[in-house]
């Protein structure tokens, strides 16, 4: 990958300046989405082109999502064919769809090396929202977790990022006759591990050439990266945060989520107190309540004392379980306890429902089975 990475960066500089590092570009072609706008309008310029086919061809790209070159039909079939000799679109393809009971969509989604992510289109009564993957695999190992069986492959492009919610809008569109309006990075794999990447795909998804969705409807879930945290806050980002935190105990996260040991909840709290000091937001904590785990008086006290560092709402989830079944969601008595707890210290708590657990596509499951 660093190989394939290093020839195409070259040659984005080199097209018809240098024999050799040309002859390596004509055999890795290299994916035009990697290009700015300005890039497209330099390469016309080099090949003897108009610049401004340079927007064009962004405008197919990003705008109208094109998938090929062929679909270009304002652009001359001379200019396209150039296009496919140095160029190639690695968009995504959906392999296989399934629709829950419930309406939900899971998508298996191909990249162009054939590896296989999974993306969820989430309908409710008053929005769409799209979950979708950062990662293949996932590097952490949250025991609770079907993505964490998968080893880490590879991370995500941010057009593979964009075109998971391309795809989903597509499917909004069509089987629920609106536009996406949400969506939350709480597919395969840490938001924040691909830190670059995410971003990139956000520049695209809120600008008006892209999506233009706005930011506000934006949620990056991480398990919690204190310097990515803090990251995120020193470039202004303004999309929303939450945090997976399912414990306010380290003695029990540290159980679930073995990297806990390494950034601490201490550490945690830091770095959420430093990201709403410069942006004022207030951040979401996602949270299960397992049976036996964290569904004593002592856990839910720790949450209470958690959520007072910073403005903050708690999203109690429901838990699906996966193949070994060794964690069960609590009854609904824990889970009213913890409610109540909170409600009684004026903290926003809702409890969110999974969706889509018919087709292993709820929270928690995405594993690539389909
Ligand atoms: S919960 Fe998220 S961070 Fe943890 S293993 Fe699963 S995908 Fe990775």
């Amino acid at each position: 990958m660093l190989f394939y990475t290093t020839i195409c960066i070259r040659a984005k500089f080199v097209i018809g300046l240098h024999p050799v590092n040309k002859t390596l570009f004509l055999n890795s072609k290299q994916d035009i989405r990697e290009l700015s706008k300005e890039d497209l309008r330099q390469f016309f310029k080099k090949i003897g082109d108009k610049e401004f086919r340079g927007n064009q061809v962004y405008e197919w790209l990003w705008t109208k999502n094109a998938h090929s070159f062929e679909e270009m039909t304002n652009i001359s079939l001379a200019t396209r064919e150039q296009l496919a000799k140095y160029f190639t679109i690695n968009h995504i393809k959906v392999d296989k769809m399934q629709r829950s009971n419930d309406g939900t969509i899971k998508n298996a989604v191909r990249l162009y090396d054939d590896l296989i992510v999974e993306s969820v289109l989430i309908p409710t009564e008053t929005r769409t929202t799209a979950c979708v993957s950062s990662q293949v695999g996932c590097s952490l190992n949250c025991n609770f977790c079907a993505t964490a069986r998968l080893k880490r492959m590879r991370n995500l492009n941010p057009d593979e990022i964009f075109d998971q919610v391309a795809a989903i809008n597509q499917q909004s569109l069509l089987y629920h006759q609106r536009k996406l309006s949400n969506i939350v990075f709480m597919g395969m794999g840490e938001p924040l591990m691909n830190y670059e990447n995410v971003i990139k795909a956000i520049e695209k998804i809120t600008s008006e050439e892209g999506l233009a969705m706005s930011p506000k409807r934006i949620t990056v879930s991480t398990s919690g990266i204190p310097e990515k945290i803090k990251k995120m806050a020193d470039d202004e980002v303004k999309f929303n945060l939450a945090l997976s935190l399912h414990s306010a105990r380290d003695e029990v996260r540290t159980k679930m989520m073995p990297f806990n040991r390494k950034w601490s909840l201490a550490s945690i709290r830091e770095a959420l107190e430093y990201w709403y000091r410069k942006t004022k937001s207030r951040v979401t904590y996602e949270y299960v309540v397992w049976k036996d785990v964290n569904d004593t008086q002592k856990d839910i006290d720790a949450l209470v004392k958690f959520c007072k560092y910073i403005p903050c709402k708690v999203n109690l989830i429901e838990y699906n379980p996966i193949d070994d079944g060794e964690y069960q969601q609590a009854d609904d008595q824990a889970l009213t306890a913890y409610q109540q707890a909170l409600e009684q210290e004026r903290i926003t708590v809702n409890v969110r429902r999974s969706r889509g657990k018919d087709i292993d596509a709820a929270c928690g499951q995405l594993a690539n089975k389909s």
